[in-house]
Parts: C-alpha cells; sequence; structure tokens
C-alpha cells in the first residue's frame, strides 16, 4: 500500500497517519517529524534546515529529497509507507515519482485531507506535541492526563512554528508551493478528495473505506 497523505498544515496527516500505520502495518513517514529530530539532536542537516522551520519556510527541496531518498531505501518500507508531509513542491513529487521507480514502489493513491483556513489556524494554535510524533489538541483531541503524552508517557510541548504569525506564513508556503500539488496529481488519476472537518474517527474511517481498496 503505497500513499501518501496531502493536505494544509493542521488538516489532520500526523493525527490520521499514526492510527493508518498501526492499522495497515507500514511505517509512517513525516519529513516534519525528521526535521524535528534533527533539529533536537542538532546534526548539521537540523542546523541547516531550523531556519527555514522557524519562519514557517519549505526546507530546500535537495534536502527534503536525500531525505526521503533514504528513508524509503529502509527495509520497514517493503510492504509500503504512508508518507505525510512530502512532497510539497512539484520537484519534490517529481524526484519522487523518479525514487519510486528505482524501487519498483509507484505511488497508488494520494488523499487530500480539505479543511478550511480558519479551523486550521485553530487546530495549530492548540495543538500540544509529543516528541514521540502523537499531536494532540486542548479542545479537540485532549490527552487522557493533561500534558502527558497517552503513548508513551512523554510531557507534551507547543512547536514553536504553532504562532499565529507563523502559522498564517506556513499556510501562505502551502497555497503557493504545494497546493498545485492537487492538479499534479489529479492529471496522474491519483487524487482522491477526504473531508477533514468532522472527528476524528470519522475522518478515520472515510480514508479506511479507501484505502481498504488497496490492500
Ligand atoms: P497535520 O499533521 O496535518 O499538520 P495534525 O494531525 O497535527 O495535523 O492535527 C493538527 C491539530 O488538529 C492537532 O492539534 C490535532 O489534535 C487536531 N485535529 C486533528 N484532526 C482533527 C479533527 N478531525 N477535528 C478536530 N481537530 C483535529
Ligand atoms: P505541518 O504541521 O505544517 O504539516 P510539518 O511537521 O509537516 O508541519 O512540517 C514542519 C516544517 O518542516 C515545515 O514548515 C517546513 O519548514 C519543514 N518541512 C517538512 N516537510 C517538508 C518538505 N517536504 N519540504 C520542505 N520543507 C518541509
Ligand atoms: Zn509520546
Amino acid at each position: 500500500m503505497n500513499v501518501v497523505l496531502f493536505g494544509p498544515p493542521g488538516a489532520g496527516k500526523g493525527t490520521q497517519a499514526k492510527e493508518l500505520a498501526k492499522h495497515y502495518q507500514i511505517p509512517h513517514i513525516s519529513t516534519g517529524d525528521i526535521l524535528r529530530a534533527n533539529v533536537r539532536d542538532g546534526t548539521e542537516l537540523g542546523k541547516e534546515a531550523k531556519g527555514y522551520m522557524d519562519k514557517g519556510e519549505l526546507v530546500p527541496d535537495e534536502v527534503l529529497i536525500g531525505i526521503i531518498k533514504n528513508r524509503l531505501a529502509e527495509s520497514d518500507c517493503k510492504p509500503g509507507y504512508l508518507l505525510d508531509g512530502y512532497p510539497r513542491t512539484t520537484p519534490q513529487a517529481d524526484a519522487l515519482s523518479a525514487i519510486l521507480e528505482v524501487i519498483g514502489m509507484p505511488l497508488e493513491v494520494v488523499l487530500d485531507i480539505d479543511v478550511a483556513d480558519e479551523e486550521l489556524v485553530t487546530r495549530l494554535c492548540g495543538r500540544h506535541m509529543c516528541t514521540c510524533g502523537e499531536s494532540y489538541h486542548m479542545k479537540f483531541n485532549p490527552p487522557e492526563k493533561e500534558n502527558v503524552c497517552d503513548a508513551c508517557g512523554a510531557e507534551l510541548y507547543q512547536r514553536d512554528d504553532d504562532k499565529e504569525d507563523v502559522i498564517r506564513q506556513r499556510l501562505d508556503s502551502y497555497k503557493e508551493k504545494t497546493q498545485p500539488l492537487i492538479n499534479y496529481y489529479k492529471e496522474k488519476g491519483l487524487l482522491v478528495d477526504i473531508d477533514g472537518t468532522g472527528a476524528i474517527d470519522r475522518v478515520f474511517s472515510d480514508i479506511c473505506n479507501i484505502l481498504d481498496q488497496y490492500k
């Protein structure tokens, strides 16, 4: 099952991907999580990426293409992959096709999760994250114990880029650089629309109804 989860920041890609990865037993590959881990560990890659991430700008394509190429070569991707947050530009999408052709695992479906802008801002302003990649929301999806991750018990934090001015910049980057990929994948016949509003469970079952066709 070879899947891209597409959609603006805050659409619920990470939230859905975590559950989908468990349900279908395929790895969840989030370029945002990979970049944040590098920033935390202070790697060269993290040092290069941090300035862009803090401003809500996209990290340069060559950096992301390198990351994704290495990650998809790992053995856990044999049964499939769930990409979250990649591709975000046309050069990234072209590079992905080339990489997938070489490894013989072509993309089967791109799920475009749609949520209105104002709702995205509300979601991101109230988002609380865990370093394990789980994301929560103070109102919409609170953890069982305040400020503690249900999955791993670590303390939750708010991302530096989940501030309103940076959120607006991320939404602008999305519209300018990423949204054109909707047509790109529509033309390839790979795009499926998902209504991202409503309960997390409802969105999950809508996605499973689609993905069950690719099992
Ligand atoms: P993305 O990975 O697309 O940026 P997340 O999965 O991190 O988005 O979700 C953004 C925020 O919205 C999180 O705080 C999450 O708990 C919340 N959220 C996710 N899905 C829903 C939903 N269907 N309804 C309300 N809030 C949601
Ligand atoms: P979101 O909640 O916006 O979906 P992500 O966790 O996917 O956030 O990404 C956080 C930041 O990491 C982005 O604002 C961007 O700076 C960087 N980033 C992640 N994935 C990519 C990508 N494919 N191309 C360029 N930059 C990326
Ligand atoms: Zn956790």
